[in-house]
């Protein structure tokens, strides 16, 4: 497996796969990694030559500068992950290579679909998610490029920002890899005690109590929420970022029960922000 920090380097490798004519996938991941991680890099080996990891914390994306302090960091560990899993080459730059203090900050945002749900509640983490993105898709010059869709909102923001900038690469999303409770796996899982690991499995529960009332006939949209939120909140000490319906391609809140909708929540168990999300087809 191939490391590498610099983009020169890293630019001379790429060039050498494109000359022998392989094709390239690439997964960008903030590292700590777990199990749905290892599935964007298992889809890319199924679909692609050669797959680039890249891990980067990057800085910009983070609204909270604490929760940006307190990001979990162990490269050793995801390097012997990344090796046993086949990655070819990881891409391990320094907050100094990719933001340079002699570039003019760029920004770039996909209005309509950050209107609602983390692009409300998270100012400014889109436009630092599309800002790293994009400069790593120049870098790596990807063929096909992976994201989970535990973080829909992210997969449709980047999949927009491809289609519209003309990106020639295509975006694929990789289903959210659970736990056995069905707490959708996440880096920040480590940081909650055990207690609070108790009280984010209200989370699951509640997408079953969500599809639960939907196949019991629950048809107003107000009412569901309601009845969902009340499950989250009585007797626990969880609290509720959002809890929105919105339609899967546009982000846009729903008026009504119908169709497919895009349920997600983001919560925050003691000071660690949870978020999971699951589309449902409401029978007609
Ligand atoms: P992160 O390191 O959290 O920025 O995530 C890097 C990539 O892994 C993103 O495309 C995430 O959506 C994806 N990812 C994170 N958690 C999961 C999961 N539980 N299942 C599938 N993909 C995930």
């Amino acid at each position: 497996m191939i490391v590498i920090s610099d983009i020169l380097e890293l630019k001379k490798q790429i060039g050498e796969w494109k000359r022998e004519g392989l094709s390239i996938g690439f997964c960008p991941t903030m590292g700590s990694l777990h199990a749905g991680h290892m599935d964007l890099v298992e889809t890319s080996k199924n679909e692609t030559d050669k797959t680039i990891m890249s891990i980067f914390v990057n800085p910009t994306q983070f609204n909270d500068p604490k929760d940006f302090a307190q990001y979990p960091i162990k490269t050793d560990d995801d390097l012997r992950l990344c090796e046993e899993k086949g990655v070819d080459l990881v891409f391990l730059p320094e907050v100094k290579t990719m933001y340079p203090e002699t570039k003019t900050p760029i920004s770039l945002s996909i209005p309509e679909l950050q209107k609602h749900l983390c692009g409300r509640t998270r100012p400014g983490h889109f436009e630092g998610v599309l800002q790293i993105v994009s400069k790593l898709f120049h870098l790596t010059e990807p063929n096909k490029t992976f994201f989970g869709l535990k973080d829909y909102q992210q997969y449709r923001v980047i999949s927009a920002m491809v289609e519209n900038l003309n990106f020639p690469l295509e975006v694929i999303g990789v289903p959210t890899r659970r736990e056995k409770d069905g707490l959708a796996m996440s880096s920040r899982n480590v940081r909650l005690s055990e207690k609070d690991r108790e009280t984010a499995s209200l989370i699951p529960r509640m997408f079953a109590l969500a599809k639960k009332t939907i196949l019991g006939g629950e048809k107003d949209i107000r009412l569901w929420k309601e009845i969902l939120r009340d499950f989250l909140l009585t007797g626990s000490s969880l609290r509720i970022d959002y809890l929105e319906v919105v339609d899967p391609i546009h982000l846009q809140p729903k008026e009504r029960l119908e169709g497919e909708v895009l349920l997600a929540i983001a919560v925050f168990v003691g000071e660690v922000r949870l978020i999971d999300n699951q589309i449902i087809t409401i029978p007609s």
